[in-house]
């Protein structure tokens, strides 16, 4: 079914695994959590059309009267998050997710479906959000997402960038033919580890010349 704006979210896969990434160099002793505050989960959210831009507007006032629930929801929304990075990466390597990370994303799939409803619009229906601003509901399309693409034979595409001397971490669904890319990007991480291997290579060569 293909909806627009916020709607069309629902049917990515790749959310979830984006959201994995607002952590960087995670597996590294560096790594850097670029969602430091509620306010940053909302704009990441915005970024990627989870909330609309009236929603978020309406979020961020939520949240500036109630910073206890917004701390909450940040710290939940972590929680989620790293659950996800765990199942997934599990996943890239051939490995089956914990069962109690699986329960973590049940809990919060069965929140996101209590907030599913179907929406009447001027060409049909579609499966779409309750309205009402709820501080977490960003979580529940990530949510969605993880538990979508865990069940979908996509599952075996999931793949962990292989520069794991750095530790970037990312995940990502390889889309090639050929079952065979290995970069989070080629701009970032491919041309860094290949670099790298030359460097080291000639430094071989030089040195046992
Ligand atoms: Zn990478």
């Amino acid at each position: 079914m293909q909806v627009s704006g916020t709607a069309a979210r629902q049917g990515n896969l790749d959310l979830c695994l984006e959201f994995t990434d607002t952590v960087d160099w995670r597996t590294s002793d560096h790594a850097k959590d670029r969602l430091v505050t509620y306010a940053d989960l909302v704009s990441w959210s915005q970024r990627k059309g989870v909330v609309d831009d009236k929603e978020a507007k309406r979020l961020l006032r939520l949240a500036r009267e109630e910073d206890v629930t917004a701390g909450g929801v940040l710290e939940k929304a972590r929680v989620l998050r790293e659950a996800t990075y765990r199942i997934f990466s599990a996943a890239a390597h051939g490995r089956k997710a914990g069962p109690e990370d699986v329960k973590i994303l049940n809990d919060y799939l069965g929140r996101a479906m209590a907030q599913m409803e179907v929406q009447m619009t001027d060409e049909g229906y579609k499966l779409g959000w309750r309205t009402e601003a709820l501080a977490d509901r960003m979580l529940y399309p990530i949510a969605k997402s993880a538990a979508e693409l865990l069940t979908s034979e996509r599952l075996d595409r999931v793949s962990e960038c292989a520069n794991e001397e750095e530790g970037c971490g990312s995940l990502f669904i390889d889309g090639s033919k050929s079952h065979s890319r290995r970069w989070c990007s080629m701009d970032s991480c491919g041309n860094k580890v290949k670099l790298r291997t030359y460097y080291r290579r000639h430094k071989k060569t030089s040195g046992s010349g």
